[in-house]
């Protein structure tokens, strides 16, 4: 899914929690994290583009760690467990969590999610998240949902 619809879906399902906006936070972190440093370089570069092929190896390297490291669901479930151990049930922490669900059902194979990573290499086979239909219903949905917050 893209990026903002992640930090929307994260304020729709947590706006009633203490933390919404670190839960949006959540949402939106693993692209950012993992793609923000190639989207900042592309554009310095005059070519924004989150394609890495022309990337230097030491960004192509960081972006490949960082995916693996936010959309497994292994760490993130290590972390909410050390979190809760120190903090109690931060229940907006699932955003990262919801995030990383979302992304497992809407990437195909050849952009899989490590979901399981670093143990299994599992791979699911979603839908395009970027295909006209997933986005005008994923448009849809949010727009219905996000209609009844601004009433
Ligand atoms: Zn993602």
């Amino acid at each position: 899914m893209d990026t903002p619809s992640h930090g929307l879906w994260s304020y729709v399902l947590w706006h009633a929690t203490p933390f919404p906006f670190l839960a949006v936070f959540l949402g939106i972190f693993p692209d950012v994290v993992a793609m923000g440093p190639s989207c900042v370089y592309s554009a310095f570069r005059g070519k924004f583009s989150t394609s890495c092929t022309t990337h230097p190896r030491w960004l192509r390297t960081y972006r490949t760690y960082a995916f693996l490291y936010t959309h497994s669901l292994i760490i993130g479930c290590a972390v909410f467990f050390v979190v809760a151990i120190q903090f109690g049930w931060q229940w907006w922490l699932l955003a990262w969590h919801l995030h990383i669900v979302v992304d497992i059902f809407s990437h195909p194979k050849e952009k899989a999610t490590p979901f399981l990573w670093p143990f299994f290499g599992t791979q699911v086979n979603g839908v395009r998240w970027w295909s006209k239909k997933f986005i005008g219903i994923n448009a849809l949905l949010l727009g219905g949902v996000w209609l009844r917050f601004l009433r």
